[in-house]
């Protein structure tokens, strides 16, 4: 029995390998491994598909969201909050944290998993500076309402859009509604290199060249140092990847979208699984497909079983990670969040996955439902 991976970058890198050889060769040839003409082409390329601004590129997408939250907002001493969620990645807090900011949770939409704006209003307090959405899966919360909140309070919003190069709402796309939004470019991402890679975009061009500075230890010139910094600068040979890739995002991510769409019709008929919602104001990338079932745990178990290699995405809400206990801002009940974290289920979706795979992981699931008694 072949399995099916929950990613698989094979098709992906076949496609493309004459590509990029070459774009390898050529960094190779220039010796250009740090910065160079890749580096600056790249920065301006995905720019210009973020939507029109300029982007900073880091060494992955947590040092990312981290420097945006700095420059936005200066490094804070522990007591200014920043509103977001819990089902995330841990590197959301991680950024949040670093930069020297408390993490307040905020609820999610029980339907899609993303920030609720209600409950993020009613967890506002005064020590309020910013807000981090985060487009889990590849999809956007309503940005109209959180937006709009931020403004009337003057808070700053950082998008971690980690999961969606591509998404918009209601045709505006992530960095669009805000100060800046933070990419990464880990292997696995829509947009992935061969390595740790992260970005920030942002339309604001001085916030942009500070980043960038911060990224590359503080430097006003080559051995002189103005202000405070660090080492997380994107590799000349990743920038050379990233490009030939990004020429490709858009048709990878319709492709993401045709397998939501065909696994939407094959699991219409299967009893117990909810699908993603799919909000109709929102471009979803499907980042991932997630679903919902009953009994996930036993469900998951029976699916890799079967060589379905779906995964939990995530399985441990960041309030309830041990690494966090005994901290105050841990100590928040969040309903919603933490039913989902029991149900979810991330189906395999990549580009190239073929029908064929599609119907083996819809057939599987049924088996497994029905198998488990779930
Ligand atoms: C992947 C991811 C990150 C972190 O990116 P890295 O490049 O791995 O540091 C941050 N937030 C979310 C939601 C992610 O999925």
């Amino acid at each position: 029995m072949t399995k099916i991976p929950l990613v698989d970058l094979g098709a992906q890198h076949a496609a493309l390998k004459a590509e990029l050889d070459e774009a390898l060769a050529r960094c190779a040839a220039a010796s250009s491994f740090i910065g160079g003409p890749d580096h600056a082409a790249f920065a301006q390329e995905f720019a210009d598909f973020c939507g029109g601004g300029q982007a900073a590129l880091c060494g992955n997408g947590t040092d990312a969201l981290e420097l945006a939250l700095c420059e936005c907002l200066g490094p804070g001493d522990g007591t200014g909050e920043v509103l977001t969620v819990a089902n995330t990645f841990i590197a959301t807090v991680e950024a949040i944290l670093g930069a020297g900011y408390r993490p307040v949770f905020v609820d999610v939409d029980p339907a899609t998993g993303l920030m609720d704006p209600d409950a993020l209003e009613a967890a506002a307090t005064p020590r309020a500076r910013a807000i981090v959405p985060v487009h889990l899966y590849g999809q956007m919360p309503d940005m109209e309402r959180i937006a709009a909140f931020a403004a009337a309070r003057g808070l700053a919003v950082v998008e971690d859009a980690a999961q969606a190069h591509g998404a918009a709402w209601r045709g505006k796309g992530p960095g669009l509604w805000g100060q800046a939004a933070s990419f990464s470019f880990f292997p696995g991402k829509n947009l992935g290199a061969w390595g740790d890679a992260g970005a920030v975009f942002s339309r604001d061009e001085d916030l942009v060249r500070r980043i960038r500075r911060h990224a590359d230890h503080g430097r006003q010139s080559k051995y002189l140092h103005d202000s405070p910094g660090r080492n997380s600068r994107l590799d000349g040979l990743q920038a050379a990847i990233l490009r030939v890739k990004l020429r490709h995002l858009e048709a990878w991510n319709a492709m993401r979208r045709d397998i939501a769409a065909a696994y939407r019709a094959l699991l219409a008929g299967i009893p117990g699984v909810e699908p993603p919602v799919e909000h109709p104001e929102a471009r979803h990338v499907y980042h991932l497909f997630v679903v919902q079932v009953p009994r996930r745990d036993v469900v998951l178990e029976a699916l890799h079983a079967r060589g379905v290699m779906a995964g939990v995405h995530y399985p441990v809400p960041l309030h309830r990670q041990p690494v966090y206990q005994g901290r105050d801002f841990a100590r928040v009940s969040l309903p919603h969040t933490e039913r989902l974290a029991g149900r979810i289920l991330s189906l395999p979706v990549f580009p190239y996955m073929t029908a064929e795979q599609t119907a083996r992981v819809a057939e599987s699931l049924a088996q497994a439902l029905s198998e488990t008694g779930a």
